[in-house]
């Protein structure tokens, strides 16, 4: 399919779902030639295939300030349920308990209902348990009430990127791997991408969907200056098979600061069966710091990147240095993050867990004053679309955001539409597009 120095109508950076997602609905719907430029040997290889594995029901983000991840969120459940369902992947639809283990949690609780019914979740889908309804549902479990949603569900993410890139394929798109995109031109309205190993790509249009490295690509075509990132590290511990009857669901807990990326880990019954605790969110210095030496490696480089930027004011913040230590502290003691869900599973024992999970990193967005940007950031120029801060539930949204994307680049005639496109996916693109804009 490649030809050296190809050219193509649109360039996509990064085969996450994200990127595979959009790439998959432009091949579809458009007869425009599309490429996909991934740096790894395989499709995915990084957060979306290293997460929780939910479909997350909306009812945790706010209508207001996450509209986008509520949205995508509500959208993506019915897309994932018929995708995996055409493709034969695992789509358990098996709930998720959000329990209050403090009395404040109780309030947080109903302020999540009240979001989930205004991000489209109905009655049924939504309910609040008292305490004795939630013993009685999972009696292992110790709150002081929960919700139970039921519209929630457990995928694999991996998998589900790699067939949307098997497809993309199938629809004409072309897939280049061991690609690195290291600088990226953008002169007369014309794209050229160069790749670490001295390949030239050229496009009329780029899409960055290269997650963790997002900014750094924003940046080196100066857009998206007054933010900056900061990468945390989801950890896990997987759970040995003499809890595999210790909850039938996944349980979370009402995070005490919800206005950081600190989720406290969650108890996660995954699609295949197997229970695990996590993630943490270690604050480390490159998106691909699995290990010490790569995080030692990209220390120095980050600390000075991120002083003159809104991380500086950061430092002020006292409850945001405590809450990094806590973290810390979880990811080097395996006592201390079992701890965390020991206070509404109490019945765990910290020395019956002996294997790490998978870990992943997510690249949190941080403006000019130091804040995190709570929803997604999409960036757009005449020939540039850059993706920013696309975390959590961005796997779950993945699918309607890349069919609003591909809608919109159809209809504002950056790609050409194809007539009979409505054969080749089960989804109508301009509904989706119109439904994630209301
Ligand atoms: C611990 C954890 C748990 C999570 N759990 C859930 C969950 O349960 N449900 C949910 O909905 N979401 C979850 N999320 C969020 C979700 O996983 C992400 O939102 C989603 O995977 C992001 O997809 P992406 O395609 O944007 O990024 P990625 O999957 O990181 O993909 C980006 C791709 O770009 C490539 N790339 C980067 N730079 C370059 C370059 N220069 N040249 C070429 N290629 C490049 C990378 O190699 C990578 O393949 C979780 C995230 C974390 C960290």
């Amino acid at each position: 399919m490649y030809v050296e120095n190809q050219s193509f109508d649109i360039a996509i950076i990064g085969s996450g779902i994200l990127g595979a997602s959009i790439t998959y609905f432009l091949a579809a719907n458009s007869k425009s030639k599309v490429v996909l430029v991934e740096q790894e040997s395989a499709p995915a290889s990084h957060t979306s295939s290293r997460n929780t594995g939910k479909v997350h029901a909306p009812f945790l983000y706010d209508p207001l300030k996450k509209k986008h991840f509520a949205k995508a969120a509500f959208l993506g459940f019915d897309m994932l349920k018929t995708y995996c369902s055409i493709k034969s992947l695992p789509f358990k639809q098996d709930g998720v308990l959000e329990v209050a283990t403090y009395e404040k949690g109780i309030d947080r609780l109903h302020k999540y209902m009240n979001w989930g019914f205004s991000n489209g979740l109905s009655e049924n889908e939504l309910q609040f348990l008292d305490k004795d309804q939630v013993s009685k549902m999972e009696p292992n479990v110790k709150s002081l009430g929960a919700i139970y949603c039921s519209r929630d569900a457990s995928v694999d993410y991996g998998a589900i990127s790699r067939h949307l890139v098997e497809d993309l394929q199938r629809f004409g798109g072309a897939m280049l791997l061991n690609k690195r995109v290291r600088k990226v031109n953008a002169a007369g309205g014309k794209i050229t991408l160069q790749t670490a190993s001295g390949h030239t790509i050229n496009s009329n249009f780029v899409i960055n969907a290269a997650g963790g490295n997002a900014v750094d690509i924003a940046h080196s075509l100066g857009v998206g200056n007054d933010y900056t990132d900061l990468h945390f590290r989801g950890e896990y511990w997987r759970a040995p098979a003499e809890y595999n009857g210790l909850t039938k669901i996944s349980v979370y807990s009402v995070p005490k600061y919800p206005e950081y990326p600190f989720l406290d880990p969650h108890w996660i019954v995954r699609a295949d069966g197997r229970r695990e605790i996590g993630p943490n969110a270690v604050l480390v210095f490159s998106p691909y710091a699995y290990t010490l030496s790569t995080n030692l490696k990209y220390a120095i480089p980050k600390i000075f990147e991120s002083l003159p930027t809104g991380v500086s004011k950061m430092l002020f913040d006292k409850q945001f240095i405590s809450l990094v230590f806590r973290e810390v502290k979880s990811s080097l003691s395996k006592t201390a993050m079992i701890e965390r869900a020991r206070e509404f599973l109490p019945q765990l024992e910290p020395r019956l867990f002996s294997q790490r999970g998978t870990a992943g990193i997510r690249a949190s967005l941080i403006d000019k004053n130091g804040k995190f940007v709570p929803d997604t950031l999409m960036i757009r120029s005449d020939s540039q679309l850059h993706i920013l801060n696309y975390n959590s539930p961005g796997a779950t949204g993945a699918l309607p955001t890349g069919a609003m994307i591909a809608s919109q680049l159809i209809e504002g005639g950056i790609a050409k539409a194809k007539m009979d496109a409505d054969h080749t996916t089960p989804w109508n693109l301009p509904k989706i597009a119109e439904q994630m804009l209301i």
